[in-house]
């Protein structure tokens, strides 16, 4: 078993839960990229068991700190079995629900979506190719689907120095792919959608919305497929403005307005979020209902500045435009923003924007992407409801 080691003084991070070392606390090594080995401490002790890759800036990421557990086929089926079940009994809905991910359960890198037919399987570490072909095995025998699609694309995988490659890796696509929530009917396009096609995370934070919403106008900004307006449209809204700069997303979102009956209260605009609000607000366009739901705005620790400017800018915009007693719905799924950042934010949004803010619910994704206490990137989505006074 190779081994690397961790510069004086790094061991404390990963006792404390963290689940990675960075490349900048790792002695040079001379372990093969994708490689399992052992990681020591500066005095030479077992820290824990893992994949190696001096290429990643997450040069070393934990399988196992028992000494005595191997890194092999059986673990690779362990984990994967342990988080299926943990999913069965956890899971709002377990045919609707991400199935395994990444450290949370125990195998870094791999993420693999339930979504009804289809598992859509993400693979972002190196050190998990050997085994691609036993996680695609199991993930089929344990969940059962129609197919397993791969996403093999994306910034992730080049920072691994993963070769990029999509497809269908086992059973056929259904045509089409529909989605339930809350009895409607969303359709999924794994292939050419974003991430594994449907947004998973925010799945229990569409469904509180549709116990929330109120009023004629709502306002589903970042709408993708249009899965929180549509909520608010089910729940008695009369109109919805499904906003987003992709044309693809406002088209999705519309089909599945129509496909649910909701074709007369449904509009599109194809624009960017900063200019359009700001221009609803110019116009003296008022909602009832406003969702946030942008894309990560920090990747990194150095852009988290402006991610709060951005924030903040979209935040205050949204809540200007609603009218008494209107409800926003308001995330970010940005790892570095903490929850209390995140609140700070929107206090400093509120305020600026002369608005009196009662916050209703705080909420992050639901338990089946559970997070690590001492790893807390992995809880990144906060999702907070408020209602304007
Ligand atoms: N709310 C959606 C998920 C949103 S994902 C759901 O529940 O499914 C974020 C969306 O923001 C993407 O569809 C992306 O196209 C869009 N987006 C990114 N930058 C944008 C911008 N500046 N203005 C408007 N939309 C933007």
């Amino acid at each position: 078993m190779s081994s690397v080691r961790l510069r004086v003084g790094k061991e404390r991070a990963i006792a404390a839960g963290r689940r990675w070392a960075y490349r900048t606390e790792l002695l040079p090594a001379d372990a093969p990229p994708g490689a399992v080995v052992d990681l020591l401490d500066s005095q030479g002790a077992f820290v824990a068991r893992g994949f190696f890759n001096p290429r990643s800036e997450l040069a070393f990421r934990v399988v196992t700190e028992d000494p005595a557990e191997p890194v092999d086929a059986d673990l690779v089926r362990r984990r994967i079995a342990a988080a299926w079940a943990y999913r069965k009994a956890v899971a709002d809905d377990p045919r609707y629900c991400r199935a395994f991910f990444s450290e949370a359960d125990g195998l870094p890198g791999l993420v693999a979506d339930r979504l009804g037919e289809v598992v859509a399987l993400q693979i972002s570490a190196l050190g998990l190719l050997p085994w691609h072909g036993l996680i695609v095995d199991t993930l089929a025998e344990l969940l059962r689907p129609a197919a397993i699609d791969e996403r093999g694309e994306g910034g992730a995988r080049r920072r691994e120095g993963l070769p990029e490659g999509s497809g269908v890796r086992w059973g056929v696509l259904p045509e089409p792919l529909v989605v339930e929530e809350g009895g409607l009917r969303l359709r999924v396009d794994v292939a050419a959608g974003q991430k594994t096609g449907h947004y998973l995370d925010q799945r229990s934070n569409r469904l509180r919305l549709r116990q929330l919403a109120r009023g004629d106008g709502v306002l589903d900004a970042f709408c993708n497929t249009g899965g929180f307006g549509l909520q608010a449209l089910a729940a008695g809204c009369a109109r919805a403005t499904f906003l987003d700069i992709s044309p693809d997303g406002v088209a999705a979102a519309l089909a599945n307005a129509a496909a649910n009956g909701f074709a007369a209260s449904a509009e599109g605009t194809v624009a960017n979020a900063f200019d359009q609000l700001r221009a609803y607000e110019r116009d003296g366009r008022r909602f009832d209902v406003v969702i946030l739901d942008p894309p990560a705005f920090a990747r990194g620790r150095r852009t988290l500045d402006a991610a709060f400017r951005g924030y903040k800018e979209i935040n205050l915009r949204a809540m200007r435009l609603l009218r008494p007693g209107g409800l926003l719905a308001t995330s970010s799924c940005s790892q570095p923003v903490s929850d209390d950042m995140f609140l700070r934010m929107l206090a400093d949004a509120a305020a600026d924007a002369r608005c009196r803010m009662r916050v209703i619910d705080r909420r992050g994704a639901g338990p089946d992407h559970p997070g690590l206490l001492g790893a807390e990137q992995t809880l990144y989505l906060k999702c907070v409801f408020l209602e304007r006074l």
